[in-house]
């Protein structure tokens, strides 16, 4: 047996590859779902934040295709989704703009470069139900439970616990990025579009079936979960600069959530004896992006099994 400590998106996809590789996994957590950065996530697939560096390319890449099989089935809460990247400054030819899912748009005024991306939208609420319910599906189960060391966990072990892992693994190189978001009712936004020019002051748009999620913000070391209201007030400003049809928008719920940051994910196998520990957390603002990937590789260090 398995058990997949973490039921984020990152445990619970970790769980539903290695059930479908044949392996009795087996989901731990303590925490109920509507209170991980999972849930709050804005969740778009798309990848200006990701260079071509690998694995994390591969990952990104194979989670896309992953989603475009989902998207077919309403019941999966994943849906296609145009994304409008604007950047100030051209930031030149990428890695990944020679595919067929992106294209150079005439920018609008005040901005060099446009990019059309078509990737999709997470909605987590609906996603993480899903998964779960697949993991289920498939003989799982998810249990809560607070795992104080992973001495504690008897056979072979999955950690996908984010930000606890700091603790977990005793990794010192985590840290909590601050992400807050404001979600309004604006049915007329179809396609997602962001402002990326200044990392420091991101301002994106991403309508879901029901709601629009407005952002947001990315505060390195900032542990704090209250609602930042000038924050909220920035948002909505910027908002409204990039997507005029927000102005009578009201909005619905202000969220906040902290990204498990880290200099790049890891996703890793260690021996402890007997067991072996595969680790997969730290994936900061990519975890949805690069979770089937990860996931996969997940699978396959613990049963050396090769995607067909
Ligand atoms: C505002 C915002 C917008 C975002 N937008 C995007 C986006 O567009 N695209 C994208 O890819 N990502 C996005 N992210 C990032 C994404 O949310 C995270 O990367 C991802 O959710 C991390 O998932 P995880 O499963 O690794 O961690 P978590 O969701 O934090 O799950 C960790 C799990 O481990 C459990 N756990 C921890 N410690 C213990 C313990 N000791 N015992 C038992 N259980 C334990 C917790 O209970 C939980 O179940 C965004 C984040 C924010 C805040």
């Amino acid at each position: 047996m398995v058990t997949v400590v973490g039921s984020g998106v990152s445990g619970l996809t970790s769980a539903v590859a290695l059930r479908r590789a044949g392996v009795d996994a087996h989901v731990v957590t303590d925490r109920p779902v509507d209170e991980l950065v999972s849930w709050v996530a804005g969740a778009i697939w798309t990848i200006p934040g990701v260079t071509g560096e690998q694995p994390m390319a591969d990952w990104a890449l194979r989670t896309r295709e992953v989603f475009a099989e989902l998207a077919a089935d309403p019941s999966t809460s994943v849906r296609p989704l145009l994304h409008r990247s604007l950047h100030r400054d051209d930031p030149g030819p990428i890695w990944w703009e020679s595919t067929s899912w992106v294209e150079r748009r005439r920018a609008p005024a005040g901005y060099a470069a446009e990019l059309a991306i078509r990737g999709f939208v997470i909605e987590p609420p609906g996603y993480l139900a899903w998964l779960r319910r697949e993991l289920e599906s498939l003989g799982g189960t998810v249990t809560m439970r607070h795992v104080a060391s992973l001495d504690d966990v008897r056979g072979d072990v999955v950690n996908a616990t984010g930000l606890g892992a700091a603790q977990l693994a005793d990794d010192r190189g985590l840290e909590p990025i601050r992400g807050q978001v404001v979600v309004v009712q604006a049915p007329d936004v179809v396609d997602g579009i962001a402002d990326e020019s200044d990392p420091g002051r991101i301002s994106y748009v991403y309508p879901r079936s029901d709601e629009v999620v407005l952002g947001g913000t990315r505060q390195a070391g900032v542990a704090d979960l209250a609602v930042d209201p000038r924050e909220t007030e920035r948002i909505l400003t910027d908002a409204l600069a990039l997507e005029p049809r927000l102005r009578d928008a009201p909005p619905v719920d202000v969220r906040v959530g902290l990204r498990p940051g880290r200099d790049r994910p890891r996703v890793e196998l260690e021996h402890d004896g007997e067991r072996r520990i595969v680790h997969n957390y730290g994936h900061a603002g990519r975890g949805y992006l690069l979770s089937w990937g990860c996931a996969e590789q997940v699978r396959d260090l613990l049963v050396g099994a090769r995607r067909a």
